[in-house]
């Protein structure tokens, strides 16, 4: 597509770093991963009316689509360097490209993370990202690792994505000067990837994944991969004053539990290490709470703030029919 686009890319994500020998501007970037160092590589594909609402600004987009592959890295707790772009545009729309640049760059800047190359095409908007960052050899978090006995935590809030999406979708009035509603709406379209904490979890937590479907399916597959089962008590589900104050709690706990777009980290840790790790993430400004802990079997069991445990049902979440 034209080279214009593709410079003005360039030049809002501009980056130099040493490690890239040859970034946009030939037919394929060229690399020197740092000697000791093993990749992590991750690609999302995010579609129109799919992944985002259509009218999302182009920036929210931007910055999205880089924080949902982010955070991928760290939960394997990688430190992130190099990104792919290929982006998939029904027309060549400069303000559109200069707002996802900027979008872009704001959440890559801090990490020096570099924009090395990508695709340019025409068609139904769909934007596809992989990224590249380096883990010590061995040292990447796996979801196989959980141990039964362990405690399962999570990274910052649930349910908050959810409940923006919810706010947004409802249409008619919101508040916009409201700043709970700010607040929902910033943690849908401006995830913040925890990578810090990620790299702070090498060593530490046995098994980590990202919550990107809902608690319970990402839950769920650390439970598969490590061939283990997992209690939650929803009591201790950690859910923001914003989702609180706006909804009943019934729908703040089938937001944290089944919500996606949280880009939290669910991990793993031996109980005897829950404080420990606790203050290393709070030094890095996170929040962790232990949720539950695994167990023997498979899947994953929620008891609710009543000691009963639900079952899943089309809404939501309910109690075992007795
Ligand atoms: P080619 O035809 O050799 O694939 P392109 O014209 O597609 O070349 O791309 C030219 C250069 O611009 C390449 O280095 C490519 O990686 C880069 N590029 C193209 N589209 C994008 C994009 N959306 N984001 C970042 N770099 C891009
Ligand atoms: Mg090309």
């Amino acid at each position: 597509m034209e080279f214009d686009l593709i410079d003005l890319i360039r030049r809002h994500t501009a980056q130099s770093r040493d490690d890239v020998r040859m970034g946009i501007g030939d037919d394929a970037a060229v690399l020197a991963v740092p000697p000791g160092q093993e990749l992590a590589v991750a690609i999302d594909t995010l579609v129109e009316g799919v992944h985002f609402p259509p009218g999302t600004a182009p920036a929210d987009i931007g910055w999205k689509a880089l924080a949902v592959n982010l955070s991928d890295l760290a939960a394997m707790g990688a430190s992130p360097a190099w990104a792919l772009l290929a982006l998939t545009l029904p027309s060549p729309d400069p303000v559109f490209i200069e707002g996802f640049a900027e979008g872009f760059a704001q959440l890559a800047q801090p990490y020096r993370l570099a924009l090395i190359g990508g695709d340019t095409t025409r068609g139904p908007m769909t934007i596809s990202m992989a990224v590249h960052g380096f883990v010590a050899p061995g040292k990447a978090l796996l979801r196989a690792g959980a141990c039964v006995g362990d405690a399962v935590l999570v990274t910052g809030t649930l349910g908050d994505a959810a409940a923006g999406l919810q706010l947004l979708q409802r249409g008619g009035p919101v508040d916009e000067s409201d700043a709970r509603y700010r607040f929902l709406a910033e943690r849908l379209n401006r995830p913040t990837p925890r990578l810090a904490s990620g790299m702070a979890l090498r060593e530490r937590a046995t098994s980590c994944i990202d919550v990107s479907d809902g608690l319970l399916a990402d839950l769920g597959h650390i439970c598969a991969a490590s061939d283990v089962a997992a209690e939650i008590e929803s009591v201790l589900l950690p859910r923001s004053p914003a989702l609180l104050s706006l909804f009943d709690e019934t729908t703040a706990r089938d937001f944290a539990l089944s919500g996606g777009d949280d880009y939290e980290l669910c991990f793993t840790v031996p109980m005897a290490r829950v404080a420990e790790v606790q203050a290393d993430l709070a030094r890095l400004g996170c929040g962790a709470t232990r949720i539950g802990r695994i167990v023997e079997g498979s899947g994953v069991r929620v008891r609710d703030v009543d000691g009963q445990w639900l079952e899943s049902t089309r809404q939501g979440w309910d109690h075992f029919a007795a």
